[in-house]
């Protein structure tokens, strides 16, 4: 017999929608032993990825850590809101890193993490994936803040030069100092190019530097229609993006302790809050995502 074309697609629409709402495998739950490390590209991934996975891990009695690779200095739109000027630039967008960092922190405190784990890095907002790719030894020079070096004294270290192998070296410190067991990096199909460039970088420097410890994957930006509802919904368990359905997705489920202490952290990131509201609140669900990196 053969089936009509309007059938088969039917069917294959029907096989579509049953592997979108099949249910996840449950990832391993956190143990005592374990010693997390977030790979945050900007401040607000920490919470966003990981916030309900950190609590739950804490409470499990794990250790925890996070580091920021930029202190999300270019956000122009948010500079103009918090700044209250027209054309904020250079300083201003530095007295916005240092913002965002102090919300950062504030929002790791309550996840969790001890200050002695929360590692800044302080390199260019929206230039990892360029300084990455560039070989070169001439400094980069942020098109935002218009420095060339890392600006903030309370980062891993200070002064250190825009360049990829510096780069390279301050996230090998890290993970050097942290000794990772489990490593929660952005996945290649992150669209924001930060994102993705970070996370193929925690990859690399954990397969030389620790290769025993295992890195998961999670994602942020996944195009405009993902997470989809928008704005708070913390009953429901968050789906794979589409774009991102052949990573091997599990589950790691949260109770209405960990949600609730998910969306308090969240709190804590009011700059970035004032400006997208809807789309942070999105990744408070009744559970998180992650995919054992290949
Ligand atoms: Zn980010």
């Amino acid at each position: 017999m053969v089936l009509g074309s309007s059938l088969l697609l039917a069917l294959a629409s029907h096989a579509a929608e049953r592997r979108t709402a099949a249910p996840l495998p449950t990832m391993a739950p956190p143990r005592p032993a374990d010693r997390i490390l977030v790979i945050a590209p900007h401040p607000d991934d920490e919470t966003l990825c990981c916030g309900g996975y950190l609590l739950r891990a804490v409470a499990a009695g794990a250790t925890v850590g996070v580091v920021w690779v930029t202190a999300g200095d270019s956000f122009e739109i948010d500079a103009i809101v918090t700044e209250r000027t027209l054309r904020p630039k250079g300083a201003g967008l530095e007295k916005l890193g240092v913002r965002r960092m102090a919300e950062a922190h504030a929002a790791a405190d309550s996840l969790g993490v001890a200050r002695r784990h929360q590692y800044l890095l302080g390199f260019p907002d929206r230039d990892i994936r360029a300084l990455l790719q560039d070989a070169s030894r001439t400094p980069l020079r942020s098109r935002y803040t218009g420095v060339s070096a890392v600006p903030y004294a309370d980062a891993l270290h200070p002064g250190s030069a825009y360049t990829g192998a510096s780069l390279r070296r301050n996230l090998q410190d890290v993970i050097e100092q942290f000794a990772p067991t489990i490593v929660l990096a952005a996945a290649p199909q992150d669209r924001h190019p930060d994102h993705s460039a970070s996370g193929a970088l925690a990859l690399a420097l954990v397969r030389e530097r620790a290769p025993r410890a295992r890195v998961y994957y999670w994602i942020v930006h996944a195009g405009h229609k993902w997470p989809a509802p928008r704005g708070l919904h913390r009953e429901l368990p968050m789906r794979p993006p589409a774009n991102a359905g052949e990573l091997a997705w599990e589950e790691q489920a949260l109770s209405d302790v960990q949600v609730a202490g998910k969306l308090t952290a969240l709190g804590k990131h009011r700059t970035q809050l004032r400006v997208m509201s809807r789309f942070l609140n999105a990744f408070v669900r009744s559970s998180e995502l992650y995919a054992p990196a290949p």
